[in-house]
């Protein structure tokens, strides 16, 4: 007799476009200086496009030197007064700041979603809802200051210069903004050039929310903006979040001053999975640690280190789950894998994945539809990786991962720790004691146990190494806005 089993079934997904009716956006945004949008000095505007269709959204300014100068008077015109305001009144700001985003939650993930090119899903259900609670957590800080700092006597820095990068436009800004006002200090954010609109939005919603003027100012500009910024006279502490290079070239620009400086910088992060691990779940944590914002994120875990006897094992699972990620247009509920932020970054992409191929190591392209217009990079696995390639030790920033092979858990942790970077990591053990021993020898300032780039305002993040110095998140991200003054 024989028994007919059904071995599989191919669903195919309807198209479930979010739609972008509701958003309500210029076609032109001067920068946030004073509590009000004016035109940049030098008059000039650049268009910010949509990286999956190539089109322009809306102009922005760029900002000058001497809309720098301007955007620094006002902030220290309103930091006395900012400072000074009793501490419950300030976070009644923060939590309007709060309340506001997620009144406009919808808005501002389309918004992120056509500008930076990642998955609506993303920024609608991480971006956005994170972005909240951050200026939740730190409004609950203000008034308690004091327990957040081990009981000492603190008070405001001044005037913060924040520059933020292209892949969590949003986030980070709420990362920078929300402790900084908590302290009591007054801000100026420059966005980044290809992602400024979110950020603007969050400008109105100062206004909305009656924030002081001055307090908080939104400069858009390029890197030339940032630049001047950092040097900027009147500025008292600088927080950097980008590329390890202008790191460290903000890094030495303030050499010898006495301006404040918290970097969050690049990462090459390790992803161990032990050969007690259940294989499934790390499977999916892997798609998640790489392919979550077509791997534009700093903690993105590039580096997959697989115990050897399940090295077959993971690869065939991992390659599978890679054939079901959808890649495509971003607005479409069901896309995995959106556009990549712009066009110098799909070179960055390309160049070093040809690198990988040039030095020996094997590439698996999953085979999918790309968009005509836009900018995509479908998702890449390397085996046959040695620790030397460039593929192993360099940022890509994009959906490739590099699988390395480790037998014994010293190795592992050896592997883990050759980077110039420290800035993440994950263990996927069924063995408590194991994560315990792996993470405490890990240099990386977050490890995460059977799961990957799981994000909580009440949680430190940052660096060791050249992924930079300084914490954001819960109490610890209080101190780098603080003066200990007894
Ligand atoms: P950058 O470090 O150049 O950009 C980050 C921010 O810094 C942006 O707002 C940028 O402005 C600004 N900036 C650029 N140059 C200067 C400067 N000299 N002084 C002050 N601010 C400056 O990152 P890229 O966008 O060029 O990306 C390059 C690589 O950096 C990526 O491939 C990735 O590897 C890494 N990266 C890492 C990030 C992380 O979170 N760790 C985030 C972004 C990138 P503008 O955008 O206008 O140029």
């Amino acid at each position: 007799m024989s028994i007919e089993t059904r071995t599989s079934i191919v669903w195919d997904y309807a198209p479930a476009p979010e739609s972008a009716d509701h958003i309500r956006l210029k076609d032109r945004y001067g920068l946030f200086v004073d509590g009000e949008f004016r035109d940049p000095s030098g008059g000039r505007y650049v268009s910010t496009i949509n990286p999956a269709t190539e089109e322009p959204i809306a102009e922005v300014a760029d900002g000058g030197p001497d809309d720098v100068t301007a955007a620094v008077e006002s902030a220290r015109a309103a930091y006395p007064k900012w400072a000074a305001l009793k501490e419950l009144e300030r976070a009644k700001y923060l939590f309007r700041i709060a309340r506001l985003i997620q009144e406009r939650s919808r808005e501002l993930a389309v918004v992120e979603t056509l500008d930076g090119g990642k998955p609506l899903r993303e920024s609608r259900d991480v971006d956005i809802p994170l972005a909240a609670a951050h200026f939740f957590h730190y409004a609950g800080w203000a008034d308690k200051l004091h327990y957040g700092v081990n009981a000492r006597e603190v008070e405001p820095l001044g005037v913060v210069g924040q520059i933020v990068p292209w892949n969590f436009p949003l986030l980070m800004a709420a990362w920078k903004l929300a402790p900084a006002l908590a302290c009591g200090n007054v801000a100026i954010l420059k966005p980044a050039e290809t992602t400024p609109l979110t950020a603007l939005l969050l400008a109105e919603i100062c206004q909305e929310a009656e924030l002081p003027p001055g307090v908080v100012t939104i400069l858009p500009g390029d890197g030339s903006t940032g630049a001047a910024l950092v040097r900027a006279p009147g500025i008292d502490k600088v927080a950097f979040t980008g590329s390890t290079a202008v790191g460290r070239d903000i890094q030495a620009a303030l050499a010898g001053t006495t301006t404040r400086l918290t970097l969050e910088l690049g990462g090459k992060s390790a992803n161990i999975v032990f050969e007690d691990a259940a294989l499934d779940q790390a499977v999916e944590g892997i798609v998640n640690g790489i392919f979550f914002n077509q791997g534009h994120v700093c903690c993105a875990g590039s580096r997959l280190l697989i115990q050897e006897s399940v090295r077959d094992d993971v690869i065939a699972k991992l390659w599978q789950r890679m054939g079901c990620l959808r890649l495509g247009d971003p607005m479409d509920k069901n896309t995995d894998v959106g556009a990549i932020n712009s066009a110098e970054q799909l070179e960055r992409i390309e160049t070093l994945v040809a690198a990988g191929e040039d030095e020996g190591a094997t590439r698996r392209t999953i085979s999918c539809d790309i968009p005509e217009r836009g900018y995509w990079f479908a998702p890449t696995l390397f085996t046959d990786v040695s620790p030397a390639h460039r593929i192993a030790v360099e940022e890509i920033f994009g959906p490739v991962v590099s699988v390395l092979t480790f037998r014994t858990q010293a190795e592992a942790i050896e592997k883990a720790n050759n980077s110039r970077y420290g800035l993440a990591a994950g263990i996927w053990t069924d063995k408590g004691s194991k994560a315990f021993e792996v993470a405490s020898a890990l240099k990386a300032g977050v490890v995460w146990q059977n799961t990957y780039n799981h994000f909580d305002p009440t949680a430190a993040f940052g660096g060791y190494k050249e992924s930079g110095f300084g914490r954001e998140g819960g109490p610890a991200g209080l101190r780098p806005y603080l003066n200990i003054v007894r």
